[in-house]
């Protein structure tokens, strides 16, 4: 081959770490626009086709999946489907999935083996290998990454998984995956803890570490380990829970697996903690199901949840469409992006690896989740109208990660030794298969609609409590009121009682009275009856009174009358009387003055 220089490289780009080309020793502006993706190709006659970007003879544009859109990083915001452009969205060009290979240095058996010579013959510069076929014929393989025996745990970290850690922490999903043969070191880049030597730590704790420095205390961590293992999913985090079911949103497609133990990750010694649990009950899952772990695929899942807003104040110069509720005012959004870290099974054919025991029909399952992914991205390669996706659960779980939104990173791992050609060719074969699987990546946005609920949550509490409290008034008012009433209708009652009582009684009274009246009436006529015959005898008695008196006084003044006659007598006698004694006098007189004048 040859034909193509190009180097990976990588580059800090609006938060985004890129995977970027170098052309011909120089490095090119590795933004998302001078960013292109190469193509595995092979110089051997392997099963896979020959393709690269420069073209030549056997270099042709890479077909897979043509008709992807071409963006390669697009948000998502559900409910409502929203598409958003990270920076750089004017890059047409999609995620491929990105495969290095790993040698594992040489252990002790295949140092003492002269028997078999190494098969495999790294030029990582060039990032290729030669898988020797025998003594005068090889095929060589490019990769994104070559990592000779010697390669550090922290370089391989720096390349393969960072760039993805990095995405995750944008808010996209992101998986690395580990592939090869039983032995190959699998566990080793992507699980040893380096208690001991911390240089010695693998992706797993590197990843965790770099998402632990990447959150604020705002946002959330946590992690699901699981193990699979024929076809049922058991949880190394609470060893009772097997046979956990995955489950698929019918709106968005995610895939979860809820049952599943989740924990929040405080700090890196707690991670270290749980990881060390998920071993431990990995080593005595396998015990007791009498099998290795080499059979069983790790996983283990990362669930980041970060406000978009604090997220989106970092990045510079971008153009924010900030969402609004109908009434105008800004609603959060958050991005909840999961990283899967995969210990994969043994890739190795199960005669192969003290398998025997098995029948062939388990044998068979053992494998069914590695033969299904196997089958899926190679229909993914060959941009098959079909994914058998569903055949296995592994495959249901790695869904996004092959042909969907996440940005993955695969390492295959190979072991040195000729003795494993025919494992290494197809550990070799499988990695430049997945390579040509494209992504659209998409960071995972939604309106916050946890923060939104727990804030009308609390309204609605506070709601709640004003209405028990209005509630309790009334009811204290209605209590009151009916208290009130009991009494007021008491008293209507006892009022009621006494008017009926008292009305009775005046009615008896009254018929008493009328009685009375009538008596008094009739009394009163007789007393008139009488009365006038009283008047009568009254009249009869006074006109016969007045008559007697008139008689008495007519006698009375007879009588007077006599008197008055009879002193009227005396008095004509007295005054005779008189009269003669003056007639005498007067003689006398007249004698006594003849008799004075004779003198
Ligand atoms: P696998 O998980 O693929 O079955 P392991 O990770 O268990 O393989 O590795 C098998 C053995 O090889 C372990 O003892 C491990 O420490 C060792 N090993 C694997 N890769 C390396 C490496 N890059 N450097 C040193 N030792 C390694
Ligand atoms: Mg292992």
């Amino acid at each position: 081959m040859g034909m193509e220089k190009g180097n990976f490289v990588f580059k800090k780009l609006a938060g985004l770490t890129r995977w970027c080309v170098k052309k011909d020793g120089v490095f090119g502006q590795c933004g998302r626009a001078s960013y292109k993706s190469e193509r595995p190709h092979s110089s051997g006659n392997g099963s896979v086709s020959l393709r690269n970007n420069g073209g030549g003879a056997q270099g042709q544009q890479h077909s897979a999946r043509p008709k992807a859109p071409m963006s390669s990083s697009r948000r998502s915001v559900t409910p409502i489907s929203r598409t958003r452009s990270l920076p750089l969205e004017d890059d047409p060009e999609s995620e491929r999935v990105r495969v290095a290979v790993r040698l594992r240095p040489k252990n002790a058996e295949e140092l003492a083996d002269s028997d078999y010579s190494d098969c495999i013959e790294l030029q990582p510069e060039l990032k290729r290998l030669k898988l020797r076929k025998n003594n005068w014929s090889s095929e060589s393989y490019r990769f994104d990454e070559v990592f000779t025996e010697s390669a550090s745990q922290r370089r391989i970290y720096e390349v393969v998984a960072k760039p993805v850690v990095e995405s995750v922490l944008d808010g996209c999903n992101g998986t690395v995956m580990a592939y090869g043969q039983t032995g190959t070191g699998k566990t080793y880049t992507l699980g040893r803890l380096g208690k001991e030597d911390e240089s010695e730590r693998g992706i797993m704790v590197r990843a965790m570490e770099d998402i632990l420095a990447g959150t604020s205390t705002s946002d959330s961590v946590e992690v699901s380990y699981l193990q699979l293992y024929m076809e049922s999913i058991q949880d190394l985090l609470a060893p009772e829970k097997i046979n956990i079911p995955i489950v698929e949103d019918a709106k968005t497609g995610e895939v979860s697996v809820p049952g599943a133990e989740i924990v929040k990750i405080r700090n890196l010694g707690h991670f270290l903690q749980l990881l060390q649990v998920g071993e431990a009950n990995r080593h005595a899952a396998n015990t007791k199901m009498n099998t290795e772990s080499s059979r069983s695929h790790a996983i283990l899942m990362v669930h980041i949840r970060r406000s978009a807003q604090e997220k989106e104040d970092i990045d510079v110069g971008q153009q924010k469409e900030i969402p609004t509720d109908r009434h105008g005012h800004h609603v959060a959004t958050i991005r909840k992006s999961k990283l899967l870290l995969v210990d994969l099974a043994g890739s190795e054919r199960l005669d192969k690896s003290g398998s025997e025991g098995h029948l062939l029909e388990e044998a068979k399952f053992i494998n069914l989740s590695l033969t299904s992914l196997g089958k899926c991205i190679n229909a993914l390669a060959e941009n098959s109208p079909h994914i058998p996706t569903r055949d296995s659960k592994l495959t249901r779980l790695l869904r996004d990660s092959f042909g969907g939104s996440a940005r993955t990173s695969l390492i295959i791992t190979i072991g040195p030794s000729s003795r494993h050609h025919t494992e290494t060719a197809s550990t070799i074969v499988f990695g430049q298969r997945a390579m040509k699987v494209v992504n659209m990546v998409k960071v995972k946005e939604e309106f916050d609609y946890e923060s939104l609920c727990r804030k009308l949550e609390t309204q609605v509490d506070h709601l709640t409590v004003e209405i028990d409290r209005q509630q309790k008034l009334r009811e204290n008012e209605k209590t009151e009121m009916k208290k009130l009433l009991e009494g007021f209708e008491n008293s209507t009652a006892e009022a009621e009682k006494r008017f009926v009582a008292r009305s009775e009684l005046l009615e008896k009274e009254n018929a008493k009275l009328t009685l009375h009246v009538k008596e008094l009436l009739q009394e009163l006529d007789s007393q008139k009856e009488q009365n006038k015959l009283l008047l009568d005898e009254i009249t009869r008695l006074v006109t016969s009174v007045r008559n007697n008196k008139l008689m008495e006084e007519n006698t009375r003044l007879a009588m007077e009358l006599n008197n008055v006659m009879e002193d009227l007598r005396c008095q004509k006698d007295q005054n005779s009387i008189m009269h003669d004694e003056i007639e005498r006098l007067e003689i006398n007189l007249k004698h006594s003055k003849y008799a004075a004048l004779i003198c």
